[in-house]
């Protein structure tokens, strides 16, 4: 119908309602394109940073391939200076000296956060039992146990030997790689476990990874196949099973990120929370230039709390934030007070198969851009740093002019659960925060889905915050 055939309620409608605006729907075909390039950048990132080391090590690399070097505290720094801050390995923020001043104007802060569920073995996890040997296991993040069995398993992560070396482990990736296996009970014999409760069906001492079957070929030993497990190990690594002591290995899911849909519109991976927003905070601050100083964090340890070293909540993002103000001759305090921040963070997609916990019509929508939540938090919006109007009022002008398709969400309904993000932290240094990021369809499962269209949109929003 052409717009001289609506009726004056159609028009009227058009000019006062709110509808979202589904991406893929309202881009044209150069928009298309542009969404679908970008996703192939993402899924590379994907594969080949699983781990929050992989992840710091990937930004860092593509930082210097476009010419950033590593500040340290007390360098100098100066407008146009492109720089990267790795903290511990764990962490690392990419960040633009712009030249516009920054008691006025503040920084530009993108943070998001590159650990993601998966499950880490214990200090002591070899054993075995059963013509098998397994490694001990204690999760880590909010996961769902069941889902984390009888899938293909890589092993990453990293091994401090006695002398203070470290060896890097990553097993299970390439092709020709063996992969390793949590086991689960067949359903023939599975009456009394089908009947139990979901979050127990599985016990956490339960997810146990085999890594072996092969006895070592020597008759006056006991555990043959531990032995041979610790042979292998020790030959490709020169790990011995004390080394284990000073370990940090995960088993993370073997699938690598695969387009799904006949249409190739959504990607399936594992991780994408919140990899889907620590890429494009890279890659909108490291290709991109601004007169603002821009800063993309990428932060550790957010499934558990943000706590520690590596964590949002260590001082050291401060520390960074206030070094980078004295070496540009600017008051700290006034340049927080007038910094911004996006807490870049997913949130749930709207699934039509579980219904009964979203709210539709403040549920994001796939899609339908990266989604903006005012406030988190669960109960009573506990725990939610809650963004001002104002400030979302800014944003929303931010992204208007660049045309950035995006949506409000939240995270279900109001008393079905909720969830935190790293907003808070920074909102708590007297900076605006508002989180915004891609939402995820079976968050926290081995494998999320979530549409291309968005982790594009994500990206824009961000160009338009660093504009
Ligand atoms: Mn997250
Ligand atoms: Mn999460």
């Amino acid at each position: 119908m052409s717009d001289k055939k609506q009726s004056s309620g159609q028009k009227l409608l058009k000019e006062l309602a709110y509808k979202k605006q589904n991406y893929y729907e309202v881009a044209d075909a150069a928009e298309r394109k542009a969404i679908f390039d970008y996703a192939k950048g993402y899924m590379k990132f994907l594969d080949a940073a699983k781990t929050e080391r992989e992840a710091c090590e990937c930004a860092v690399n593509y930082a210097k391939e476009r010419g950033f070097t590593e500040y340290r505290f007390g360098d100098k720094l100066q407008a146009g200076d492109k720089k990267y801050f790795v903290n511990r390995g764990k962490s690392v923020v990419v960040f633009r000296v712009g030249t516009k001043n920054p008691e006025e104007d503040g920084f530009r802060v993108i943070a998001s956060h590159i650990d993601a569920p998966r499950i880490d073995l214990k200090q002591v996890p070899l054993y075995e039992d059963g013509g098998m040997a397994f490694f001990k296991t204690h999760y880590y993040g909010g996961i769902k146990k069941y889902q984390w069995t009888a899938i293909p398993l890589a092993l990453h992560g990293a091994v401090v030997l006695k002398d203070g070396k470290k060896v890097d482990i990553r097993i299970g990736e390439e092709p020709t790689d063996p992969v390793f296996y949590i086991t689960d009970l067949l359903p023939h014999l599975g009456n009394e476990q089908m009947a139990g409760k979901a979050a127990r069906i599985i016990e956490g001492e339960q997810l146990n990874v085999l890594v072996g079957g092969l006895p070592y070929d020597d008759g006056d030993v006991s555990e043959k196949i531990k032995l041979s497990v610790l042979s292998l190990l020790h030959k490709k690594y020169g790990v011995t099973e004390e080394d284990f002591l000073s370990a940090e290995i995960s088993a993370v899911p073997a699938f690598p990120a695969r387009d799904v849909g006949l249409d190739r519109a959504l990607i399936g991976a594992y991780g994408h929370d919140d990899r889907v927003c620590a890429y494009p905070a890279l890659t909108a601050v490291a290709d991109n230039g601004s007169e603002h100083t821009v800063l993309a964090m990428l932060v550790d340890k957010e499934e558990i709390g943000s706590e520690g070293t590596t964590g949002m909540q260590c001082k050291v993002y401060e520390d960074l934030m206030e070094e980078i103000a004295l070496a540009l001759g600017a008051n700290f305090r006034k340049v927080r007070f007038a910094s911004k921040c996006l807490s870049s963070d997913v949130t749930a997609a709207y699934d039509p198969n579980f219904a009964g916990v979203y709210e539709k019509s403040n549920s994001a929508l796939l899609s339908c851009g990266t989604a903006m939540c005012k406030f988190t938090g669960s109960r009573g919006k506990s725990g939610s740093s809650d963004a001002s109007a104002e400030f979302v009022g800014e944003v929303r002008k931010m992204f208007a002019e660049e045309g950035v398709v995006w949506q409000t969400a939240e995270l279900g309904k109001v008393d079905a659960g909720g969830g935190g993000t790293v907003a808070k932290f920074l909102a708590n240094l007297n900076i605006d925060t508002v989180d915004l990021g891609v939402p995820v369809i079976s968050m926290h499962a081995p494998w999320e889905v979530v549409s291309k269209a968005d982790v594009y949109s994500n990206y824009k929003a961000f160009l338009a915050f660093m504009k």
